[in-house]
């Protein structure tokens, strides 16, 4: 049998990747960006961070789905 590459993704993994990609964009432009005041720059960063670390919890409980399913299915094939 052939090995798993990766696990599928489906568009909902499209969607949340572009989500987490989104969000590390706009704290790479936070960090180059000019801010009036450190505090304001820093306030951005952490909106951006906590958005980001909640499309990274998204991303791997969607994927976890994944892996279920695919553990379901070599089950299902090896009972076959
Ligand atoms: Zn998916």
């Amino acid at each position: 049998m052939k090995h798993r590459s990766h696990i599928s993704s489906c568009l909902k993994c499209k969607s949340l990747e572009g989500m987490y990609e989104g969000t590390t964009r706009r704290i790479q432009s936070v960090v180059d960006g000019r801010f009036c005041t450190l505090n304001e720059k820093l306030r951005e960063l952490r909106k951006w961070q906590e958005l980001r670390d909640e499309a990274l919890d998204a991303l791997y409980a969607h994927k976890e789905v994944h892996s279920r399913e695919e553990a379901f299915r070599e089950d299902k094939l090896r009972a076959a």
